[in-house]
């Protein structure tokens, strides 16, 4: 049976706990889903759009209590889980107001003459499997473009976001969404490859670790159906000997500690050239150190608890095998005593390639900075990382941030900012990172079925 339950990350305490689906109920739940799917295809898409703009509007009016939700459920500082009810607004009215021109059939001149045109189809139900750190936005970057298209959803999210689950599953319908048309599915991992396997499940999308990617994505491999996997990443933040230092040093702790660490897109890995290292690193610290740092409910805090006590034993086991290997922890670096789950900002250097945090993500507000000769090297350490998500370099010549941004293995680079994400631009990584981008025109062509019709 499935565990579905929600422990407050900032007192440690059980909150509340949900049933999990049996074995037997997963055959009704497909078929509902099935049966959704056929109903919602066959609606106009100007409807669809319509539903898409009241989902915005329920985000909207909706925001403070889903907040506070998201904040008891896996800590996130409470102005940050405000500003994801925003961007799922933003992300849902997007869709509604860009989507109908993007489905819209394209036209071909045949060589040989006649007429020919691609369709934008929806080819069926997707399962959804979610994480808790964006437990709304990382939804709305699946579910805002395939409504719009006609696909449908069933939502498995992560075993400590079920609150979160049942409110989004409610907001859908009270903006229209039929109730087969997007289902919440408390199941187990061992459910996923039963339903994966099913002919009504057309394809599958994981946001999570490469772990749960590798093990999903061979699943869908074996169906021939279509996977997209948004994994995770160990972004580099390159400085060059040219970057602004006031402005660096200060975005740098902001990519490190946003979403108290818990960001895939989160600055990783401080790349910095030997002549601005030691400048940077005693402004880096003393950022880190003063970030504001404690109770989630505070409107100030910027790092939070982490999501569970696991992911804080996660997070110091690779902080002390670091140590371990040589490394030197310039703050932080041990838990909070008391009750939640808390993890200072932390630095650490001089970290060899044989420890873990050189290449694992880590995924808490612990910063690993390097020293290279020059930029070249820069590039090189940027690269040597099984990830290949987001990025950011600084630098005052356009010329180089065009030559860095070229020569960087990843899906996105940002030039004198830290990663962020909007709904007109795609989002997705290279490597380990994933496969398949979600946001902008992009994201509404990975489950479409672009269908030729072709007349002499
Ligand atoms: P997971 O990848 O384990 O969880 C993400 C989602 O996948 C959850 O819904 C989870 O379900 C599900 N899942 C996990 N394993 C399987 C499986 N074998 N079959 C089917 N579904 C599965 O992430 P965690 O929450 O455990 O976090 C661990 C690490 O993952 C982090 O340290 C970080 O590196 C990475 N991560 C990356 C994210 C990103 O945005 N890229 C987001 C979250 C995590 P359940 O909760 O029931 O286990």
């Amino acid at each position: 049976m499935a565990r579905f339950h929600t422990t407050d990350p900032t007192t440690g305490e059980l909150v509340e706990a949900f049933e999990g689906l049996t074995d037997e109920q997963i055959e009704p739940l497909l078929d509902r889903a099935h049966t959704g799917y056929l109903a919602w295809r066959r609606t106009d898409v100007a409807e669809r759009a319509a539903v898409l703009h009241r989902i915005a509007d329920l985000y909207d009016e909706r925001a403070e209590q889903l907040a506070q939700d998201v904040t008891r459920e896996m800590g996130k500082p409470i102005t940050a889980a405000r500003g994801e009810m925003k961007t799922c607004a933003g992300i849902f009215r997007y869709y509604a107001e860009q989507g109908p021109e993007m489905i819209a059939r394209e036209q071909i001149e045949p060589a040989t003459g006649g007429t020919a045109y691609v369709r934008r189809d929806p080819i069926g139900v997707l399962l959804m499997i979610m994480p808790w750190n964006f437990p709304h936005y990382q939804i709305a970057r699946v579910a805002a473009p395939n409504l719009l298209l006609g696909n449908t959803m069933i939502l498995k999210h992560a075993g400590n976001c079920a609150r979160s689950a049942l409110n989004v599953e409610q907001l859908f319908q009270d903006a229209g969404v039929p109730a087969d048309a997007f289902v919440n599915a408390f199941v187990g991992h061992e459910h996923v490859g039963t339903m994966i396997a099913d002919e009504r499940i057309a394809g599958v999308t994981l946001t999570g670790s490469d772990r749960a990617g590798r093990i999903v994505g061979e699943q869908a491999g074996r169906e021939v159906k279509k996977a997209v996997l948004e994994l995770g990443g160990s972004d580099p933040f390159v400085v060059a000997p040219d970057a602004d230092l006031e402005v660096t040093a200060k975005d740098a702790v902001i990519g490190r500690c946003v979403n108290s660490g818990q960001t895939c897109t989160s600055s990783k890995r401080f790349i910095v050239v030997d002549e601005l290292y030691d400048a940077f690193l005693e402004k880096f610290v003393a950022g880190m150190s003063s970030v504001p740092f404690g109770d989630p409910q505070d409107e100030a805090t910027v790092v939070g608890p982490l999501s569970s006590e696991q992911a804080r034993m996660d997070v110091h086991d690779l902080v002390e095998d670091a140590v371990s290997h040589g490394a030197k922890v310039l703050t932080g670096g041990q838990p909070q005593d008391g009750p939640g789950f808390f993890y200072p900002p932390t630095v650490l250097v001089d970290v060899p390639e044989t420890a873990r945090a050189y290449r694992e993500e880590i995924f808490g507000p612990v910063a690993v900075v390097h020293r290279v000769a020059d930029l070249d090297a820069a590039i090189e350490l940027a690269n040597d990382s099984p990830y290949g998500l987001s990025s950011s370099v600084y630098t005052t010549s356009a010329e180089v941030a065009e030559d860095v941004a070229a020569r960087l293995e990843v899906g996105m680079v940002w030039i004198n900012s830290t990663s962020k994400s909007s709904a007109e631009l795609p989002f997705g990584g290279v490597k380990r990172s994933g496969v398949g981008r979600e946001l902008g025109r992009l994201g509404i062509e990975e489950f479409a079925n672009h269908k030729l019709v072709r007349s002499p």
